[in-house]
């Protein structure tokens, strides 16, 4: 089948799959603490998700991540994975990633890598218990932290993702930067962006990653790296602890010419760009027919609507750029 490309040229390789809405933890900068969250039968099932990623893969998508909200709290997470794997063993796909909060990472963490998972990213705000428990409104550090080593012994590869936040974790970020390289990790920081609706007001919690990157060029030497991922992330290796950091700049770094990832939402709409309401839904014409012509017409259609980037800017950090949350989408 043709490939997916964008009317910019832009090859569409890379797939995020939101398997629930729902999480375990509240971060602050995600979610409010009352959340409404999907009607069941709203959701994609486990069997649409699979055609849907079949779909893509047909079409030359190589990777797949997984994430939600907490794509550990999906009954069935795990059975899915093993079905997906089947397009890793005939070589149709180059990789399959999961994003989690880490918190039941420690019963998963076995199960995902027997399912064909080698590389996960582990969200982790902070090491102290208080400032944990006051960013997620959860205290589950200790099971996270649990989560991880269990990772790391089952022989998944861990990157860490911080979102960084001017008055709760900004303090912290050089001592979580080498906890993680010293257990050999990569570590991404991630500037917040205007998802959805939360209680907290967005831009006192905004910090600029620049300015972080200024400070910690002060008693570190960053190197720049040409790593790209398809995506936001710069990367830079911190010579003095040999570990690689990355950057999530959405909002002071315009990333969007070498884009090559689109997202799917629980409810089976496809994303077309991170920051921009541009979406098609894909659950109609799944549903509607059981062979796949009118879902991969479905999905021609939407890739050639690609909007060249996204929109969004500093200012409007108070009010949400978006409507949808992050955990709707998957970050
Ligand atoms: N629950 C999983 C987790 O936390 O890793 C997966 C889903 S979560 C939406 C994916 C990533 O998005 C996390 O690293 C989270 O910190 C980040 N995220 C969520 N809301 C965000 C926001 N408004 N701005 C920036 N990053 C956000
Ligand atoms: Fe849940 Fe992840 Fe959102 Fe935190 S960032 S509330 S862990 S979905």
């Amino acid at each position: 089948m043709k490939p997916l490309v964008d009317p910019f040229g832009r090859a569409i390789t890379y797939l995020r799959v939101s398997v629930t809405d729902r999480c375990d933890l509240r971060c602050i900068y995600c979610m409010k603490e009352r959340m409404r969250f999907l009607p069941r039968d709203e959701l994609l099932t486990l069997e649409e998700l699979d055609r849907i990623a079949a779909a893509f893969v047909a079409r030359g998508v190589r990777r797949l991540r997984f994430t939600g909200g907490e794509p550990l709290v999906r009954r069935g997470f795990i059975d899915l994975l093993h079905a997906v794997s089947r397009h890793l063993r005939n070589g149709a796909l180059d990789e399959m990633l999961v994003t989690t909060n880490g918190v039941q990472l420690q019963a998963f963490a076995e199960p995902l890598a027997r399912a064909g998972i080698k590389r996960i990213n582990v969200s982790l705000d902070s090491l102290d218990h208080a400032t944990f428990a006051r960013i997620s409104r959860r205290d589950r550090l200790n099971e996270v932290l649990a989560g991880i080593d269990a990772a790391k012994a089952a022989g998944l590869k861990v990157k860490i993702n911080t979102v960084a936040l001017k008055h709760d974790n900004a303090h912290e970020i050089t001592d979580l930067i080498q906890w993680a390289h010293a257990r050999g990790f990569d570590m991404t920081l991630i500037e917040t962006m205007p998802m959805g609706e939360i209680d907290a007001d967005r831009t006192s919690q905004f910090h600029s990653l620049a300015k972080v990157r200024e400070d910690l060029s002060a008693f570190w030497t960053l190197t720049d790296l040409p790593d790209r991922t398809g995506g936001p992330a710069r990367y830079v290796r911190v010579e003095e602890t040999g570990g690689r950091l990355g950057f999530i700049t959405p909002l002071t770094h315009n990333f969007c010419e070498g884009c090559s990832r689109v997202r799917l939402t629980c409810t089976g709409k496809l994303y077309l760009c991170l920051g921009q309401e541009a979406n098609a839904d894909l659950r109609t014409p799944l549903r509607e027919c059981a062979d796949d012509g009118p879902l991969q017409a479905a999905i021609e259609a939407a890739i050639m609507r690609r909007p060249k980037g996204h929109d969004f800017r500093i200012e409007r950090l108070a009010r949400p750029a978006s409507e949808r949350h992050m955990s709707v989408t998957g970050g």
